[in-house]
């Protein structure tokens, strides 16, 4: 393990950029992969620091009741917080509470697993219930005799915590036991573990992420950021920033994200939306789906033989009666025809198109609201030394 651990720390110093190990920051006990620790540092394969870590935010969306995170820099989305933004997270509560990096990263993994394994409502509860029994034991130092244990018969604690598959994890990985029916913590359990878990669980409750800093984005209904939808997250638009529905079948269109983020050939492929910039100018948004598209196309081009048809009826001078009455008339189009469309087609890169037009708050393409600026690993230290009460942090 150790001989493991020192020929990954030698391998790091040994690139074209090499990585003290002071900056290596102790990612050999986690990892003895050259490539994996490369992720966790923010290096890139010749060991460059990528300067990702600075352009990350965490982000709370509410309609989903879930954290996302967003890359500033390359308007990269994603629902999983990057390896090196984790890194971080497990660095700072190791160096802050004296635990392994291996131990900071248990609990942050158990949470964040937990966070998405039932419903919102469901973590939420479990997690302020955790987190008032666990804070209650790190507050007093662990001195006060009986916020140590936990009697499974309790109905609320049954309700919330115990009877809810994965939210009891993080209780035994900070020392709590089980002995019969009683859940309880040793009277000398090191201080460390407990203190981690209550911050993490104490900031994950509140929504405000695993940073603390999470910005909540509401859905457009709300502030505008994104249009309403009950599909965000679910399977084949998981990886959808915007999620519009078709005006007239109400379907959600999908645009392909899924399948180029995941590169599953399973996930469902994306599709064109036709956008009504006439409506969308007058502050009504109007979609079409690729289905209602080509009918709204075939009413038109049927409008159009029958006007030719017409008009070659009155050349030939046929009195043509019925003529009028026969014409579809305007009701029957899925739109109004006068009415601009543009034609919007499925992602096909990773990136948005407006890279570098990132810094601007007001663009309209910049689906997950708006992102604040300004941090960074010395930031990060700064806000956990506000958090803690002025302590330092290296
Ligand atoms: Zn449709
Ligand atoms: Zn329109």
């Amino acid at each position: 393990m150790a001989a493991g651990g020192s020929a990954l720390l030698t391998r790091l110093q040994q690139l074209p950029h090499p990585v003290s190990p002071a900056d290596a920051q102790g990612v050999e006990q986690l990892t003895g992969d050259l490539h994996e620790a490369l992720h966790l540092l923010g290096r890139d394969s010749e060991g460059q620091p990528t300067s990702q870590l600075s352009h990350w935010r965490e982000y709370f969306g509410v309609p989903e009741q879930r954290l996302y995170y967003v890359n500033e820099e390359i308007s990269y989305n994603s629902w999983d917080a990057p390896p090196c933004w984790k890194f971080r997270e497990w660095s700072l509560d190791s160096q802050l509470y004296g635990i392994s990096l291996r131990l900071a990263r248990d609990i942050y993994q158990t949470l964040d697993r937990f966070l998405t394994q039932h419903a919102p409502e469901v973590v939420f509860k479990a997690l302020a219930v955790l987190a008032k029994l666990v804070g209650n034991v790190a507050d007093c130092g662990n001195t006060i005799e009986r916020f140590r244990s936990v009697k499974l018969d309790n109905a609320k604690f049954r309700a919330a915590v115990w009877d809810v598959p994965g939210a009891a994890q993080v209780l035994f990985l900070v020392g709590w036991r089980q002995q019969g029916s009683t859940l309880s913590l040793a009277a000398d359990a090191p201080l460390g573990p407990l203190r981690a878990a209550a911050s993490r669980l104490r900031r994950l409750a509140e929504k405000k992420g695993h940073s603390g800093e999470a910005v909540a984005v509401r859905p457009a209904a709300e502030d505008g950021s994104r249009p309403p939808s009950q599909y965000y997250g679910t399977p084949g638009l998981r990886y959808q920033e915007q999620i519009f529905h078709c005006s007239v079948c109400d379907r959600p269109i999908n645009d392909g994200s899924e399948r180029l983020w995941t590169g599953r050939h399973d996930a469902p492929p994306g599709e064109y939306r036709y956008e009504c910039s006439t409506c969308r100018d007058a502050g009504a948004p109007f979609n079409l789906c690729q289905g209602c598209w080509d009918v709204f196309q075939t009413q038109q081009a049927q409008q159009a033989q029958q006007q030719q048809q017409q008009l070659a009826q009155q050349q030939q001078g046929s009195s043509g009666g019925d003529g009028g009455s026969s014409s579809t008339s305007g009701s029957h189009y899925l739109h109004d025809r006068t009415h601009a469309f543009q034609h919007i087609g499925p992602r096909m890169t990773r990136h948005n198109d407006y890279y570098g037009s990132a810094s601007s708050s007001s663009d309209p393409s910049n689906p997950w609201g708006n992102r604040p600026r300004g941090g960074g690993y010395g930031r990060a230290l700064q806000r956990l030394s506000e958090r803690y009460g002025g302590m330092r942090f290296a």
